[in-house]
């Protein structure tokens, strides 16, 4: 399956990665309508960790074990045994934030407005997800590995 590595040697903590996830996960996917005009805003599901001069990008691992989605009461967080993705259903996600307090990695999203949590879902209709193709640095990057 495809994974998203940060390599922080090269990151330069711009942020340009989670304004693209804002972009690619918005109505209009255009980055000055996204910004200005949709209301709730979307949410990045990557963050960027920042403590100068150490910078990364974090979003979902997609775990093997997927403890959000063991976790998880409704099924919302389900663990894609085809594809290796852990997908996320807004439709079934009763906003209890236990896959939250779950997740090691900290890489899920509470979404206020809609009372759901989000996350990183690789943009699967993408050939390379936005933050890896926008990153300026290549500090992302995909690689294949055995799930
Ligand atoms: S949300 Fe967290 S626990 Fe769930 S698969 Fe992603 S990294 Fe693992
Ligand atoms: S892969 Fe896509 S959804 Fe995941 S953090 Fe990057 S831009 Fe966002």
């Amino acid at each position: 399956m495809r994974k998203i590595v940060a390599k922080q040697e090269h990151c330069i903590g711009c942020g340009i990665c989670e304004v693209h996830c804002i972009t690619q996960h918005s109505k209009s996917k255009d980055i000055i309508k996204a910004y200005n005009r949709e209301r709730p805003r979307p949410i990045s599901r990557v963050r960027l960790e920042l403590n100068k001069p150490v910078s990364f990008a974090i979003q979902c691992r997609h775990c093997n074990d997927a403890p959000c989605a063991s976790a998880c009461l409704t099924g919302a967080m389900h663990k894609d045994e085809k594809t290796g993705l852990v997908t996320h259903n807004p439709e079934k996600c009763m906003g209890c934030w236990t896959c939250v307090m779950v997740c090691p990695y900290g890489a899920i999203k509470i979404d206020k407005e809609g009372h759901v949590v989000t996350k990183c879902d690789q943009c699967a209709d993408l050939d390379t997800p936005a933050c890896v193709a926008n990153c300026p640095n290549g500090a992302l990057e995909c690689v294949e590995v055995e799930s």
